[in-house]
Order: structure tokens, then sequence, then C-alpha cells
């Protein structure tokens, strides 16, 4: 076996390192971590095979005629390279994540345990109805009290996003019109808006239109219902808004916007906010998405699973898609285009393949019964005044644009204004990474320059947050006072500043062998 673990090599150091740097690359017990195919080789193994039998082959000359070339490992090296890549990853588990308009809360280990559990996690999706009567329990009884909690009559399970579920909201709309003859073009998005709202118009092939914000970054009413007319589906509008702020608006949005022929899409993914307190059925609200990755503590993050089902009102409910889980007299039943009958032809068909994200429904449905109504209540009013406590204590040191304007709900606005010349958000975002957290959200809403957007969610201390709120401070007084050290930040992290947009636009996805590289340049 060869001791090459970490992908380091002999011609890496002579054991004379260079002052601030070490001999293994590593800091501390900040780890190196070379890419499996550099530390790995063809002959090595973690397990012992039999010698496959002789078959004759059936497939006509085209067997491979090469090594397949994955790396080797022994098991020690393999536990070895995922844990220590692991611990290159900032978590939920390890520290405040301040993501504004990700709601990065803490995912309750009760709801692990539940979605584990062999009778949901050991399920086939194509099992018979008779065997799975539990899990469609599940999904019933979530449905239940997601059309609860929204007072809103329908919802559709099955979206696997809160993107899928903007698009399963607008097909539903688009439906809607189209059964009454009256196919518009238009979407009127606020300025404000999540980059999905546009993003899943456009992909629905209507054309996208902003609504600008007032100067209190709400929606304005006055230029909304001057665009109204009939070529607009609909609004698609977020409450609590991106800016951490409520629409207060929401009734007579809807108002304008019902009388106008057109329908109302509200984006929920800041439902944690009011939770428990506001019913978006009761604002008028068509259709919704809940993010249940966000608002009921599913884990998210790294593009892992999350969980979209969209809740709709008595307009829209005939054309929700199927499948959708009914309850009957002998058991739970899932409806599906063989077996929907008259009730359900409407539907505009079905989003994904099977029933939706089951584990994230397991783990949804555990968080809501543990909290109870009251606990659901204290949820989104801790998130409420966490997010105040973080604004006020920062606004003397970083511009908050609406600070003036009042309280804002789960998140905290701020702006670059006041930064020395030169200095920006991202500096303060590095400058974050050296004091051990995860950058919050920034440049985004784009009504605010350089925005910073903070939400720490409820489940963060009050010492959690004062510690966070002194390594905020500290950052934006070095920004402020144009300390050219945060310039090049972060200075303790294994990476300092990458190429974020080649990162982003010209990923290398494929490895390839140094002397493939080679000859290819
Ligand atoms: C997270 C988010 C979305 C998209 O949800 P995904 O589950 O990431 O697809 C849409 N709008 C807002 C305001 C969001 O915060």
């Amino acid at each position: 076996m060869t001791i090459n673990q970490s992908g380091w090599k002999p011609e890496m150091g002579d054991g004379n390192a260079p002052a601030g740097t070490t001999f293994t690359g590593n800091r501390g017990l900040m780890l190196e971590e070379a890419l499996i195919f550099e530390i790995g080789d063809s002959h090595t193994t973690g397990v012992d095979l039999d010698a496959a039998p002789a078959i004759a082959s059936r497939l006509s000359g085209l067997e491979r005629n090469r090594e397949i070339g994955l790396p080797g490992l022994s098991e020690p090296e393999t536990v070895r390279h995922y844990t220590r890549l692991s611990r290159q990853n900032y978590a939920i588990d390890l520290g405040l994540f301040p993501l504004g308009s990700c709601t990065m809360k803490h995912n309750p280990r009760l709801n692990e345990k539940v979605a584990r559990m062999a009778g949901f996690a050991d399920l086939h999706p194509l099992q018979t109805i008779d065997t799975v009567q539990g899990a469609l329990g599940v999904i019933h009884e979530l449905a239940h009290w997601l059309t609860t909690l929204t007072g809103m009559p329908a919802v559709a399970m099955s979206p696997k996003a809160g993107a899928h579920g903007e698009l399963c909201g607008l097909l539903a709309i688009r439906s809607a019109l189209e059964a009454r003859g009256d196919a518009r073009s238009v979407i009127l998005v606020p300025e404000s808006a999540h980059g999905t709202n546009p993003a899943t118009a456009a992909f629905c092939g209507y054309a996208v239109e902003n609504i600008p914000a007032t100067a209190e970054g709400r929606v304005d009413l006055a230029a909304l219902k001057a665009r109204l007319g009939p070529d607009v589906a609909a609004v698609m509008i977020t409450n609590p808004n991106t800016c951490g702020l409520f629409e207060r608006d929401m009734k007579a949005i809807a108002d304008a916007v019902h009388d106008a022929g057109a329908l109302v899409y509200c984006d929920g993914a800041n439902f944690n906010a009011i939770v428990g307190r506001v019913r978006p059925g009761d604002l008028g609200v068509d259709a919704m998405h809940i993010n249940l990755h966000k608002t009921f503590s599913t884990p998210h993050g790294g593009g892992g699973p999350g969980a979209g089902p969209v809740v709709f009102s008595e307009a829209l409910a005939p054309y929700a898609p199927l499948p959708i889980v009914e309850k009957a007299e002998d058991g739970y039943h899932l409806v599906e285009e063989e077996t929907a009958g008259e009730h359900h032809a409407d539907s505009f068909g079905r989003m994904v393949a099977f029933h939706g994200q089951m584990g994230m429904f397991t783990r949804a449905l555990a968080y809501i019964l543990s909290h109870g109504a009251d606990g659901l209540r204290q949820v989104s009013e801790d998130a409420v005044l966490n997010a105040n406590y973080v604004l006020r204590s920062l606004e003397d040191v970083l511009d908050a644009p609406f600070g003036p304007s009042g309280p804002c709900m789960h998140e905290a606005l701020f702006s670059d204004d006041g930064l020395a010349d030169g200095f920006t958000t991202l500096d303060v975002a590095k400058g974050l990474i050296d004091e051990g957290y995860h950058p919050m959200t920034m440049y985004f809403p784009l009504v605010v320059h350089g925005a910073m957007l903070v939400e720490p969610t409820e489940t963060e201390s009050k010492a959690a947050l004062d510690q966070f709120i002194g390594a905020l401070r500290s950052v934006a007084e070095r920004a402020k006072a144009g300390d050219e050290a945060l310039k090049s930040a972060p200075h303790f992290a294994p990476r300092r500043r990458l190429d974020e947009t080649a990162a982003a636009r010209k990923p290398v996805l494929v490895w390839k062998a140094p002397e493939v590289a080679e000859a290819a340049e």
C-alpha cells in the first residue's frame, strides 16, 4: 500500500517549510486533501472480491478495452478522505448560518429519527398501495396541516423545491385561465423578487414585467394597479418580502389583481416569519409554495433535498397536479391519471415520477407535530425577534436602509453605504469567513446597493447572536476604516479568494490524468 494520503508527495516538501507555511500544507487541524484520483491508484482496494466466473460475452465486441481507471483506496484511506472533505464544509451543525432568505435553522434530531424508521425509509415507490398505507397517511396528514396553517383548501405535495413549486403554481394558473378561454401573457414581479420568480415565469413562456418598490421597500400598490390589465395573468409576490418586510397591502393587492381577472401567486419561502400567525388564504392568495426545507426544518443546502408543496385557493384547486392522496372508508388511495375520474379531470397533469420527497414529508410532519400550534407560533415570533435584535444591534455601524421605517420580519437587511472607498460587501463577507462564519446572503435583494441579508432564525440563542453581532461589527468597522488586510481575506481558510465567476461559468467537473491534461494543452 502506498502512503499517499492527502496527496502529499515527497517532492512537495523538503522538511524546511518557509515561515507561514507547513511541510504538509496542513494548518493545525485544518487538513489539506487532494482529489480521490490524485491519492488513489488502480491496484488498491478495500474489498476482496472473488474473481468473476467466466461467462460468454454478449456485448458483441463492445467490451471495454482499457482499464476503467477508477481510483482505489483502502477502507481507512477512504474514510479519512471523506472525513477530511467533510471538515472543510461549513454546516448548520457547526455554527450560525446567517444566509438570508434560506432559513438555515437547526434540524431537530427527532425528525431524523422518524425519517429513518424502516417503515418509511425502506419503502419503494412501486410497492402496492395496501403495503404503504402508513406512508400515504403521513402525506395526507402533512397535507392537512399545510392547508390548515395556510388557510387554503388544497395542496399539491409533489413539487420538489420552491422553484418547482413556482412552476406548479404557474401551470395551475395557466390551466385556470385557459379553461375560461382567457390565456394571458404577462406576469408581474416586484423588483425585490427572488430570481426564481421571473425565471419560472419566463420558463412558462410568460413575459415578465417589474413592479417598482416604494422607498420603504414594499410593493408600490399604485404602480401595480396602474399596470394591471387584460394581458396580466398573475402577480408573483413574496410575503414577507426579500427585504425582510411584511407586505401590509397584500389584501388590497390581491383584491386589485382579482378585480383585473388575474391571479395571485405568493412566494412562501419566508413563511417561517409568519407561520402560526398569518394564514395566506386570508390575504387572498391563490397559490403559494412552502419550502419544507426552510420553514419546516428539513436539512438543505449545497443542492440537498428539498420539498415545495403548493397550496391552492378554491379557484385553482381543480387544476392541481396529480397524484393526490385521498382518505376513504377502506384506507388511503392514491389518485393518479388512470384513477382520476371526473373529480380531478381538470388537473394539469403530473410533475414528478412518483409522489414527492417522502423523507422531507416525514421530517416536516415530525417537526409540526412536535411543536404543536403554540410551538409554531413561538417559532415565528422568535425568528422575528432575533432578526430585529441583529438589525438594532448593528444599525449604528452598518447602513440599514429600511431600519427607520420600523421593525423587520425574519431577516435584517444592510447595504454597503458607509464602507470606506474601494471596500465592498464582498470584503465584509470574506472577513466573516475568517471569523468562523458562513457569510450572509450578499448582493440580494437587488433593490439595495451591496445588500447584506442576515437571517438568524429562531434557533440561535442570545449568546450565539451576540457573538455573531460582535464578529460582524468588527469586520464592518474594519471595512469602514479601510483596513487593507480585509481586501485579501480570508486569511485563515483553506483557500483564499477564488475566481468565483469562472467556478460558476466554467466549472472543471472531469478529472484528467496529468499526462492527458498536459498533452491537451
Ligand atoms: C429559497 C427561495 C426560493 C427557491 O426555493 P428552492 O427550494 O431553493 O427552489 C424562492 N424564493 C425565495 C424568496 C427563496 O428564499
